[in-house]
């Protein structure tokens, strides 16, 4: 099976801890050149020290998806110092959690704009270069409450919903140029994410899973992984949940 990257520059959206962090580190793994994005100087130094420490070939970049202007600068980095990324990794995310009666027009704003208007301002300017190789991976990191809903989180699960219809449409229009668009929904990941729960929350969400445990970031870095390889070509629109039996379609 062709899990090869070599080559390849992939990047990856908030890789400066939790999921992202996998992704990058698990893509490095698979030969191909890394771009990590934090949203701080220190988080940049956190990724850039944590590849050299691997031995992997690749480097952090500031970006905060939610200004035009830092993703541009962004991506005008990484193409002067790796050329343009062919392996887009969408995971950079955020929660601002509230029932609806109760939720802040700044809330909502916040939420969509990180994790579903990002996209719109992430995917356009990489298609280019994909469209030119004939070849390209996108994935996008969504979230099972996508699928099942989620009591105060009408913002993210809209955000994260959002997402799966980008990806689908996207998907149908690129398909013929050999870009596979894909989204990994995680169920319930131990990162700082959801460390802001409580014991107790944890332990009664973790009592909902089949599996009977939470998952671990590299269980949802093994999907993009696999999606994001030669070995994946001929899967595009799909939605792949990880979430150990948490919630099936
Ligand atoms: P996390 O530990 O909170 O890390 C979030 C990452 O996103 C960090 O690298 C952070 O960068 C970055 N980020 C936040 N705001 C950003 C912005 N405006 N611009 C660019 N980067 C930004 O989250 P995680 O749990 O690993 O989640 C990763 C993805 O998986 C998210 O999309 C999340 O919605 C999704 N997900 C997570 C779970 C779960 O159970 N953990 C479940 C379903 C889906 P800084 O370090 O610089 O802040």
């Amino acid at each position: 099976m062709d899990m090869n990257l070599q080559g390849k520059v992939a990047l990856v959206t908030g890789a400066s801890r939790g999921i992202g962090q996998a992704i990058m580190l698990g893509l490095a793994e698979m030969g191909a050149t890394v771009l990590g994005t934090a949203t701080t100087e220190s988080g940049r130094e956190k990724i850039q020290a944590l590849l050299k420490e691997k031995n992997y070939i690749g480097s952090g970049l500031v970006m905060d998806v939610r200004s035009d202007e830092s993703v541009s600068k962004a991506l005008a980095e990484m193409q002067e110092i790796y050329g343009s990324a062919l392996i887009l990794v969408n995971n950079a995310g955020v929660t601002a959690d509230n029932l609806l009666l109760r939720m802040k027009m700044e809330e909502w704003q916040a939420t969509l704009e990180a994790n579903l208007t990002a996209l719109y301002r992430v995917v356009k300017p990489c298609l280019r270069a994909m469209l030119k190789a004939q070849w390209g991976r996108i994935i996008n990191i969504s979230s099972i409450v996508a699928l099942s809903g989620n009591p105060g989180q009408t913002n993210y699960s809209a955000s994260k919903a959002g997402m799966v219809g980008f990806s689908k449409s996207l998907a149908l229009e690129i398909a013929s140029r050999n870009i596979t668009v894909n989204v990994v929904a995680p169920g319930f990941i131990a990162t700082d994410m959801t460390a802001a729960m409580t014991e107790a929350q944890q332990q009664a969400l973790a009592a909902t899973i089949p599996m009977g445990r939470v998952g671990a970031p590299e269980e949802i870095a093994a999907a993009v992984c696999f999606l994001a390889s030669p070995a994946a070509s001929y899967i595009t629109g799909e939605t792949v949940q990880v979430n150990g039996g948490m919630y099936m379609q």
